[in-house]
């Protein structure tokens, strides 16, 4: 299986616009990061883990001939909003694509993109989607995907665990029964904001602790705001913990 970080960034990316701070200036390719997403490929299928406002360019960036499925983790903006550039695929493969959602985010996705859903939509160019609830551990071409609830300040997302890897991305608490999912992991792919505490998301320190506690082979950062380079971000972290970044490939 191959993985690729599409997006590291948090949700406004990096470069802020109209920032004009140290990171957001810095010539660091790793300092330009997009919206928070991840691609897996394995015999022959790509699954994306959401849909960024990036996800255009992400996919032209990585030359991704073909997409098989979109997971979703939550409906917020920086998550969804690339949804519809997915009809590129859609044309070329001649079908719908698979969408996976728990029941709150699809009720979102279904009245942020109403147009796609409808049954007699009267403009063509279209994406043609098909959704699938998630209401537990489901299959995709043999690779098994296990959600993993965790708490997004008040508001519930999913993570997942594909094999021995699990990408969790905007959460500020994981519960227990959440926890004991992670365990045996290579690669652990956890939020990890910024320094300072955040109300919605896990920070570095909080990040850091769960690695220690759970001991993957290796963690990665992502969903990162323009508060902390890579050079700098990544001297001050433990062995075996690192910030991610875009275009960042792992095979395992
Ligand atoms: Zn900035
Ligand atoms: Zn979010
Ligand atoms: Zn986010």
């Amino acid at each position: 299986m191959k993985l690729t970080f599409l997006g590291t960034g948090t949700s406004t990316g990096v470069p802020m616009p109209a920032c004009h701070c140290r990171v957001c200036s810095s010539p660091d390719p790793r300092d330009k990061r997009t919206r928070p997403s991840i691609l897996i490929e394995y015999d022959g299928r790509a699954v994306v883990i959401d849909t960024t406002p990036d996800f255009r360019n992400q996919v032209l960036r990585e030359r991704l001939e073909r997409l098989d499925a979109v997971v979703f983790t939550h409906a917020h903006v920086d998550h969804v909003m690339g949804l519809d550039d997915v009809r590129s695929y859609c044309f070329l493969q001649g079908g719908a694509i698979p969408i996976y959602a728990d029941a709150h985010t699809m009720e979102n996705i279904r009245r942020i993109f109403k147009y796609i859903f409808e049954a007699n939509y009267p403009a063509g160019g279209i994406p043609k989607l098909d959704p699938h609830l998630i209401e537990g551990t489901f299959d995709l071409w043999g690779q098994s995907f296990v959600p993993l609830p965790v708490k997004h300040g008040q508001l519930p997302v999913l993570g997942f665990r594909m094999g021995r890897a699990a990408y969790v991305t905007d959460f500020s608490a994981i519960p227990d029964s959440t926890l004991a999912l992670l365990e045996g992991l290579d690669v652990l792919i956890l939020d990890a904001l910024r320094q300072r505490p955040h109300p919605t998301h896990s920070n570095v320190e909080h990040s850091v602790a769960l690695a220690k506690q759970l001991k993957p082979k290796q963690t990665y950062f992502t969903h990162i705001a323009h508060e902390m380079g890579h050079e700098e971000g990544n001297a001050m972290l433990p062995p075996g913990v690192q910030l991610a970044y875009d275009g960042l490939k792992l095979e395992f």
